[in-house]
């Protein structure tokens, strides 16, 4: 645990020139932290939250009690570029002022319904599951301003501050983690988010091995040599990213290994995976928002070649064909 000073119902001092401020969102995960940096009277925000008019006022009256002038934000940083930190970047930027820094792979279009739609059926997915999905689905809004600044890996200085922008693919293609070594302190976005593991989803514009992705980047953020822990959602924490990190490895890898038990020498799509999972876990239907989810242990197991897809879906390799269902 760590202290912090209540500056207003959702904001707290944690040191000198960092502010956290807790931001409703309007599902299961109940909050997201954003964080405000002073240097100087200057102000640096880092995540907007969610698009909704209860979120922008808990933030405004956050910005307002902490003393940020109208329009005195001098930046708006994205750690990623999902709904819950992004979705209200280009109302913040409005109301507050500031340029947005995002990481260039985070700029990617989502995918339409229909879009969504084509994917999950093609990945064996009919019926009211499908229906269930796609009620669950809006079409992508465009929440991002329209003049974004690249955040590059590498030093970026804000004021007294001096980061260490790591990108870190997996959870989002383009989130990145910030260490600020001489105050030993990292901002680690859904990195690394106790005690369960981040999502990492494959989906309809899926591209690459994100699960891979993910454990590499969490090995990285494992070894950050920093003592305070800035998470996306939950309480910082210090004692650094390492217990944190090796739990969420042994949550994936647990996964992975769960997943590939439900791939044996029958071709079988990856929606009947899914359904094999929920068997598997005792549980009575499977989600469909579990897709894009089994779907990244797939791919993952592919580029493993522990498993491969052909004309009937994924079979394990080199074993004997199974029982069926
Ligand atoms: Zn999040």
């Amino acid at each position: 645990m760590i202290c912090e000073w209540t500056v207003t119902e959702n904001a707290w001092r944690i040191e000198d020139g960092l502010y956290r401020i807790l931001l409703p969102l309007g599902w299961d995960v109940p909050f997201v932290n954003a964080y405000l940096l002073e240097s100087d009277g200057q102000y640096m925000l880092i995540d907007a939250g969610w698009s909704s008019r209860t979120s922008l006022r808990a933030l405004g009256r956050a910005l307002k009690a902490i003393g940020v002038p109208p329009r005195g934000l001098s930046r708006l940083l994205l750690t990623h570029s999902h709904p819950d930190h992004a979705g209200a970047a280009a109302a913040v930027q409005s109301h507050w002022g500031g340029s947005v820094l995002l990481h260039p792979r985070g700029r990617r279009e989502r995918p339409s319904v229909a879009q969504m739609g084509e994917w999950a059926r093609a990945e064996g997915m009919e019926g009211e599951p499908l229906e269930r999905m796609l009620a669950g689905r809006h079409e992508p809004e465009s929440a991002l301003p329209d003049v974004i600044q690249p955040l590059e890996t590498g030093q970026l200085q804000f004021g007294d501050f001096s980061f260490e922008v790591l990108h870190m693919p997996g959870h989002a293609p383009g989130q990145v983690v910030l260490h600020e070594q001489r105050r030993s302190w990292v901002f680690t976005a859904d990195q690394l988010l106790t005690p369960l593991s981040p999502n990492v989803w494959y989906q309809s514009h899926g591209i690459g091995d994100p699960l891979g992705e993910y454990i590499e980047s969490l090995e990285a953020t494992g070894r950050i040599p920093a003592d305070l822990v800035l998470p996306g959602h939950g309480a910082p924490f210090h004692g650094g990213p390492r217990q944190a990190a090796q739990d969420a490895l042994a949550f994936q890898r647990d996964y992975i290994a769960q997943v590939a038990t439900c791939v044996d020498g029958q071709p079988r799509s990856s929606w009947r995976i899914v359904e094999r999972l929920a068997a598997v876990e005792g549980r009575r239907a499977a989600d469909p928002a579990e897709l894009a989810e089994v779907l990244a242990a797939l791919v993952h197991l592919e580029a493993d070649g522990a498993i491969r897809r052909e004309e009937g879906g994924w079979a394990a390799t080199g074993t004997s064909r199974g029982e069926g269902d």
